[in-house]
């Protein structure tokens, strides 16, 4: 910046040098202004006021001049201090942002810091690892992503303090096996990568293999730690890239979710499997969708006729849920329905296909000819271990006002394992209501005869593996008169489901089996498809949807 020369008979040092304000109405007139150089320039009145920074530190003056003699009125002055008040006010704003920014800047810093050292380990951190290897041409890279498996009991076992202790014996023992060339990154307290940049292609498999090795038998002797002797079982996901095939982050996201895949299926060492990775994906984005498929109502159920082995006559029919969602399409129970138990979103579903199957029931129970039709509700072990289930269903079939002995509720052997007194207790009172039960899926489970004498169970349905081949496996043929002759000891009602041509259901015939259900009459139905073909008294405008 340009600087002017001061003198100090010049109006505006006298000012900066006082810090005060100056009026001078006649320079001419003046014995202390008559020669003052500013007159030459025909500045002969002056008012002036000192202009400061927000530190206080003087900075200027803001002042009016005139070449003739002249009286500053008040309001000039006024009008001048405020000019100075805003031009300081905007000074302090300008300082204020600036000191913001300078704090901003150093907590990025401190940030930048932090994300790339962790305090406790003292370890880089996944962000080091980026920035190094993405900048790097790396040939054959594998990295091992390494989970401490049991880390949340081990910290309540142990207190929040111990536990931190414990993280850093955790990696001071990965640290104690790495071989020249790898290194270790810091993910989380119970989570670390090991990365190593392999010079030959065909080497990188079998060191990812034997670095796995040393790490479980570091591990393999257990921790001592407060006279506690802990055990700590690791769980380790690897990936690999040849030849620069992938990218550093890749290559992580690739070796983290291979630890997921091995710990789910319960192994210590899993290389990263593109097939296993697409399933855990579309399982999730199947889970993702159940919200927006409930509050679209996009589930429906279709109903498959259930047949007499005697007369041929329709008795009743199975309700099977349906989902077609917007995003994935035709989604089928076999899928989903595992999903929604592992979710908990079969609850809601679960009692949402109770309501929709009694509803039918209720219309078609309305015409006199379908007083006796039954309708089968599958049950999900889910549902059954839920305290209030059996009131539930009670009350629900109180408010559809529908015959109990005309629903059949079917439930898988795994129902009865784990929540034995529960189910029994529900199975009761279903039972004292008049409900009916069934065992589906038999003969797939365990040994389940136990289950027949236990429960109040009225019907068993063989499973459709042994029927889909009865015309062919001598083995399945043994099987099912076997369950059939049960059955007639324990007064239980045989259903046999996959029945899908003549000579199978000939000869459930000639074994005198109840009922049978398979694509060799229909497959599930929409529910007004099935109503014209199966029952045909039900009046069609009375759908409600
Ligand atoms: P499930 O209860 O054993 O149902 C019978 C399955 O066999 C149905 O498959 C049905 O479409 C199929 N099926 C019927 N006849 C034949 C045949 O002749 N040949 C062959 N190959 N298959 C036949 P879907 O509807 O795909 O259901 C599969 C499973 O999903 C059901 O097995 C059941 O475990 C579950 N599921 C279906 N709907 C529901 C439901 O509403 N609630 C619950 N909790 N589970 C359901
Ligand atoms: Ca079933
Ligand atoms: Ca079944």
């Amino acid at each position: 910046m340009a600087k002017e020369a001061v003198s100090d008979d010049l109006y505006c040092y006298n000012v900066v040098q006082s810090n005060q304000a100056l009026e001078v109405n006649n320079a001419l007139t003046s014995a202390k202004w008559d020669s003052n150089p500013d007159i030459k320039l025909g500045m002969v009145a002056y008012y002036g006021v000192p202009l400061n920074l927000p530190n206080g530190e003087n900075f200027g003056t803001f002042c009016i001049l005139d070449d003739h003699e002249r009286e500053f009125a008040q309001k000039v002055k006024d009008l001048i201090d405020l000019l100075r008040k805003s031009i300081e006010i905007s000074l302090s704003l300008v300082h204020e942002f600036e000191e913001i920014s300078l704090e901003k800047d150093k907590l990025s810093l401190e940030i930048e810091e932090l994300d790339q050292f962790h305090s406790l380990t003292n370890l880089p951190t996944q962000f080091n690892a980026n920035e190094y290897y993405s900048s790097k041409a790396h040939e054959n890279l594998l990295i091992l992503f390494i989970r401490n498996v049991q880390a949340y009991e081990i910290r309540d076992n142990l207190g929040l303090f111990d536990a931190q202790r414990f993280t850093k014996v955790f990696y001071s023992k990965v640290k104690s096996i790495l071989p020249e060339g790898a290194a270790l990154y810091y993910i989380s307290n119970s989570e670390m990568i090991l990365v190593h940049d392999v010079e030959q292609a065909e080497l990188l498999e079998v060191t990812a293999q034997d670095l796995a090795n040393a790490v479980q038998q570091v591990f393999a002797e257990p921790i001592q730690m407060n006279n506690k002797n802990i055990i700590l079982p690791t769980g380790i996901g690897c990936a690999l890239s040849y030849k620069n095939k992938f990218s550093f982050a890749e290559v992580l996201d690739m070796a983290t979710v291979a630890c997921t895949q091995g710990t789910k299926s319960g192994k210590h060492f899993h290389i990263f499997n593109p097939e296993q990775q697409k399933k855990h994906r579309r399982h999730y984005e199947i889970t993702q969708q159940f919200a927006y498929a409930f509050e679209h109502n996009e589930f429906y159920l279709n109903y498959q006729p259930i047949i007499s082995g005697s007369d041929n006559q329709v008795v009743g029919c199975e309700a099977l849920v349906r989902w077609k969602n917007e995003k994935l399409g035709m989604v089928f129970p076999d899928e989903f329905i595992p999903l929604s138990e592992k979710s908990g979103a079969i609850l809601q579903l679960g009692d949402w296909i109770l309501d929709e199957a009694l509803s039918s029931l209720k219309r078609w129970q309305q015409e006199e000819d379908n007083k006796n039709f039954y309708i089968s509700i599958n049950i999900s072990s889910n549902q059954l271990a839920q305290e209030d289930f059996s009131d539930q269903i009670i009350k629900k079939i109180r408010a559809f006002c529908v015959n109990p002995t005309c629903i059949l509720l079917e439930f898988t052997e795994t129902a009865f394992l784990g929540h034995g007194p529960l189910v029994l207790k529900h199975c009761q009172k279903l039972a004292e209501a008049g409900i009916r039960m069934a065992l589906d899926d038999f003969g797939t489970g365990f040994p389940s005869l136990s289950h027949l004498h236990d429960f109040p169970i009225n019907v068993v349905k063989i499973d459709k593996s042994f029927i889909l081949n009865l015309d062919k496996s001598e083995r399945s043929n043994q099987l099912v008169k076997g369950i059939l002759s049960l059955g007639k000891l324990l007064d239980l009602t045989i259903v046999a489901e996959g029945v899908e041509n003549q000579d199978v259901c000939e000869q459930l015939q000639h074994l005198r089996c109840d009922y049978m259900q398979g694509y060799y009459w229909n497959r599930p139905m929409l529910q007004q498809d099935f109503e014209i073909q199966y029952l045909p008294s039900v009046k069609q405008n009375n759908i409600e949807k």
